[in-house]
């Protein structure tokens, strides 16, 4: 039912890709004029002047082994925005084809489709942010080349129901993106355990959050060889540094403390979970299974917003979001900025 070539944009089915000096030669030879790279040395303090690998070789081995899948299965990208961005590219086409998604969620899959005059169309998520047999028989009569499932989903904390997701996998003709750039904070096992199971699954996940390396500019796409090969074939060449290379082969290789940061993130946001009913603006605290709560105030959340910034804290107003009338956002920080945004908010209208 799932076929991948069908669903490809024609053009670049039988596109030839650019073929790169080092896509031609790998590795070190003695002498290496093929690029046009200099070869007497790099301004600044580090050596930089031979191109990246195009396809980042060793950090896909550390990352295969970190996360159980093999290296054919992984794609990189410059960012996840990168691979949200690529896969819009290799769907649909501009002017005729739509994606799907599932709002309140992360703006960027709306921001690629309009940037590639791709439709979208909508379909709000139940008022605890869920999936219901009513939204997933609207997706499964969806002839959109994409759906977005973003779990946990961003703004909302929340983890969409794994059944629901299932019946989208088994009966959605076109790509099923899940994007778990929050997977690190959840209980639940990622998607990415499913994908012999699934032809038509990517998950995205990020070195922006957990890893605590969002200026590293690092995304990850995982799904069939098949699909990863159409994204390495429409991707820029060097889309990955190698300053970035080098450093994530060191994050990968600094692992305990990648698990120091994430439990201590899942200890501040269950310290900013108790404490938060209690204050009298406070309406709701969503359950969060990411690093950052969705909270709703009352009256006035933009009140609280304002006084927030002029405070010297920056949270996220999700006011205008549908489903999220009267929330903020709020990124679970340090011990030290956790009692300072508590503070601030118990001080508010005090
Ligand atoms: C933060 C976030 C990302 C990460 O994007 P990067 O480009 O990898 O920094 C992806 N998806 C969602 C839903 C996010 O919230």
């Amino acid at each position: 039912m799932f076929n991948l070539d069908s669903l490809v944009r024609p053009n670049l089915r039988d596109m030839k890709p650019y073929s790169s000096a080092r896509d031609e030669f790998q590795g070190e030879a003695q002498v290496m004029l093929d690029a046009n790279e200099n070869s007497l040395g790099s301004a600044g303090p580090d050596q930089f002047n031979r191109y990246p690998d195009p396809l980042q070789r060793a950090v896909k081995q550390e990352l295969a082994q970190f996360k159980a899948v093999r290296p054919e299965q992984i794609f990189l990208g410059n960012g996840s925005d990168e691979a949200i961005d690529l896969l819009v590219r290799l769907t649909c086409v501009p002017g005729q084809d739509s994606l799907l998604i599932l709002p309140p969620t992360y703006g960027m899959y709306e921001v690629a489709a309009n940037l590639n005059d791709v439709r979208v169309e909508r379909l709000q998520l139940t008022p605890d942010f869920q999936l219901s047999p009513e939204i997933v028989a609207s997706v499964l009569a969806s002839d959109a080349k994409i759906v977005w499932l973003c779990s946990p989903n961003n703004p909302t904390g929340n983890l969409l129901h794994a059944e629901y997701m299932e019946e989208i996998l088994r009966g959605f003709r076109g790509l099923v993106v899940v994007d778990e750039a929050y997977a690190d904070f959840a209980a639940a096992p990622s998607w990415t355990t499913r994908l012999a199971e699934f032809p038509n699954l990517v998950v995205l996940q990020t070195f922006s959050k957990a890893w605590g390396l969002a200026g590293l500019r690092l995304g990850m796409a995982f799904a069939s060889p098949e699909i990863i090969g159409y994204l390495n074939k429409i991707k820029p060449p060097y889309n990955v540094s190698e300053a970035t290379q080098r450093f994530a082969l060191q994050a990968l290789r600094d692992a305990d403390r990648f698990e120091s940061l994430r439990q201590q993130l899942l200890v501040g946001r269950d310290w900013l979970a108790e404490r938060l009913p209690a204050l009298p603006i406070v309406a709701e605290v969503f359950p969060s299974d990411a690093n950052f709560l969705l909270v709703r105030f009352h009256p006035d959340a933009t009140a609280v917003y304002d006084f927030l910034v002029a405070r010297g804290i920056i949270v996220r107003n999700r006011t205008t979001q549908p489903g999220c009338a009267g929330t903020l956002r709020l990124t679970v920080g340090t011990p030290a900025e956790n009692e300072l945004l508590l503070q601030a908010l118990r001080e508010f209208n005090a």
